[in-house]
């Protein structure tokens, strides 16, 4: 592991026409940030991929991209969108709502919006994107017990895998919430990695199963995209060792 082994990751929501700048971008916001990736040379890729690049031979083109909770959105507007520049992701699914609406908040502008169904996400993974894990009911593992969180954690990977026929390999914490007993729980269960939702920050020492990442919104403008992105290709910040 040497400092320079590193995997920017970006995360999102939603992308959508009616996203609120809060939980997501529009198509157009997020089709400008795909030209932005291929301008400065990245190839956008699943989480997955990307570490596996990295291990075999510190790919500095890759960057990996996220996508939380599984909007039905996803499918509709980003995943074409994504195909267009060459790129896949990884979409972390709620394992038992599946096809349902948000229900693990009452937060209106999170609730109620449809989640992909199984079918749409066997369909993506056909294209080549990742489905990851973000637990079967999106609870905060900090506010359950640990026998909770752990069935939460493991089922929600065996659900996923044999649903969608696909190894599921990445996990990511609902809420971004953990604590120091989870990230164990997370690698015992048979992931490689997990996301949190830390930004990156100097000095930090990098853990598989405490990835940092960078979160867009529609609030983030072009110009800070470029400039955040353009200092990942730099090398002057950002990423993970896997
Ligand atoms: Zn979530």
């Amino acid at each position: 592991m040497t400092a320079a082994f590193r995997v920017p990751v970006l995360y999102y929501h939603r992308v959508s026409p009616d996203a609120d700048p809060r939980t997501g971008v529009t198509p157009e916001q997020f089709e400008a940030q795909m030209a932005i990736l291929r301008r400065l040379g990245f190839l956008g890729t699943s989480l997955d991929r990307a570490l596996t690049g990295w291990e075999e031979g510190a790919r500095e083109d890759l960057i990996a991209l996220t996508f939380d909770d599984g909007y039905e959105d996803n499918y509709v507007y980003a995943a074409p969108i994504l195909e267009r520049y060459g790129f896949v992701a990884t979409i972390y699914f709620v394992a038992e709502r599946m096809g349902q609406r948000v229900d693990w908040t009452g937060d209106p502008l999170w609730a109620g919006h449809p989640l992909m169904e199984a079918s749409m996400a066997r369909d993506l993974v056909a294209r080549g994107f990742e489905a990851g894990s973000h637990t079967l009911t999106h609870p905060d593992l900090v506010k359950i017990p640990d026998r909770l969180a752990r069935r939460e954690i493991r089922e929600s990977r065996e659900r996923l895998s044999q649903e969608l026929s696909c190894p599921v390999t990445t996990f990511c914490y609902p809420y971004g919430s953990f604590g120091d007993n989870h990230p164990a729980m997370v690698r015992e269960a048979g992931y490689r990695a997990a996301r949190t939702v830390r930004r990156y920050r100097f000095g930090g020492r990098p853990d598989p199963f405490r990835m940092a990442c960078r979160p867009v919104s529609g609030r983030m403008g072009i110009l800070r995209f470029y400039l955040t992105l353009l200092s990942y290709r730099m090398g002057l910040r950002g990423g993970d060792a896997p």
